[in-house]
């Protein structure tokens, strides 16, 4: 569709009713009256300058893509949401090559989760973002290489100077070199993350005495399906980044009877447990990842990569980070009062229109990763010390 069509379509559109039509429109538009004007030119939509704005463009994506459903599941008439497209991302400037340049001034280190989808949560296009996606969004070898790459070959690195006394230093041409970003990108609900608190927590001798914890596999089956099932040790490599230090860091934060002894406390704990080392795993990514980046020489401060760590809830849609908006999900299909219940977040965050910490800098150190933990975690036990908000995190955690 073009983008006249788009702006026709919107204007021709009656007000928000309460009986929508019950189509969800999210538009890929390209402008087709760009096409006799600049067959020579670039017209790639304008890079962010820098780190900050790289997140801003980010979080502002996915702020957008998240009102957008929730106006679906609310009964307003959803407005639609539009994603530019540029004529050379999509191969419209030919080139001796055929292929447009990748220039992508994002890159996310995500989890393979169908559910969550990057470039549609953030409500970027085409040459947007570079992604690397692995079970639980940790940084092993292949990811690594694969972000090693991006920095070598869209980052605006110090150039290199040529052999020879007399020869200038070339400077860098900042609009081949965008890559200002690298996000590392959680999700609620993971089951790589689960895998590893279930069969890792185990092992702790505080969990052994727990009655009755629900159970996918134990460590040492796990190790049994190496040689017969498993070419090498993929999975449990996989588990112990996660285990380590993310598990751990929530397993003392939040430890065994900190929600109650009654009775389905016990899965409160696990599921508040995943919930947390989830956020833990995904800054601990980000921390990684820090290092990887520091590695490198920038032209300039202003055009240096930085780093962030986010968490996606597919129930809500919403990209979130730190303490400060932990646990204001909310879900506008939930028929009750058309919100599930948030704990300990101020009136109005989580709705549409309201901004949460989408993007943060991780954690320096194992000190800063055990700090946020505690913060999240004393958030959940606040809640936790009366039955009204030990139904709440039930409900949170879907265990009602
Ligand atoms: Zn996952």
């Amino acid at each position: 569709m073009t983008k006249n069509a788009v702006e026709a379509q919107k204007a021709a559109e009656p007000a928000a009713t309460g009986t929508g039509s019950g189509t969800i429109e999210l538009i890929y538009s390209f402008d087709r009256s760009q096409l006799p004007k600049q067959p020579k030119q670039d017209p790639s939509r304008k890079k962010p300058d820098n780190a900050d704005d790289a997140v801003k463009k980010l979080c502002k994506g996915n702020e957008k893509f998240a009102d957008f459903i929730a106006q679906c599941k609310g009964h307003d008439k959803p407005r639609p949401v539009e994603v530019p497209l540029a004529l050379r991302e999509i191969g419209g400037i030919p080139k001796p090559s055929g292929f447009p340049a990748q220039l992508p001034f994002a890159a996310v280190l995500g989890c393979v989760d169908a559910r969550a989808p990057v470039e549609l949560l953030f409500t970027q296009g085409f040459d947007d973002l570079y992604i690397s996606r692995i079970a639980g969004n940790t940084l092993g070898p292949d990811c690594s290489g694969s972000l090693h790459y991006s920095l070598l070959s869209f980052a605006a690195l110090k150039p290199q100077k040529p052999k020879g006394p007399t020869k200038p230093t070339p400077s860098v041409d900042l609009t081949k070199k965008p890559l200002r970003l690298i996000v590392a990108l959680g999700h609620s609900d993971c089951g790589a993350v689960t895998a590893a608190v279930l069969t890792f927590a185990k092992l702790k001798e505080d969990l052994e005495e727990v009655t009755d914890p629900p159970k996918l596999f134990e460590l040492e089956e796990l190790l049994d399906l190496e040689g017969d099932y498993l070419p090498d040790d993929s999975v449990t490599g996989l588990l112990t980044r996660i285990h380590h230090p993310a598990v751990a860091a929530a397993l003392d934060a939040l430890p065994v009877g900190s929600l109650g002894t009654e009775t389905g406390s016990t899965d409160l704990h696990i599921a508040a447990l995943i919930d947390l080392a989830i956020y833990l795993n995904a800054a601990w990514s980000a921390n990684q990842i820090v290092s990887l980046v520091q590695q490198y020489d920038y032209a300039d401060a202003d055009v240096a990569v930085g780093v962030r760590y986010g968490v996606f809830d597919p129930r809500d849609c919403r990209v979130r980070a730190g303490s400060e908006n932990y646990g204001d999900t909310k879900d506008a299909s939930d028929s009750t009062d058309g919100l599930l219940k948030s704990f300990g977040v101020a009136p109005g965050a989580g709705q549409p229109g309201v901004s949460v910490a989408c993007l943060l800098p991780p954690p320096a150190d194992l000190a800063g990763l055990r700090k946020l933990a505690t913060e999240i975690a004393d958030k959940i036990k606040a809640r936790g010390k009366t039955k009204e908000g030990l139904r709440d995190l039930a409900k949170h955690f879907n265990l009602q």
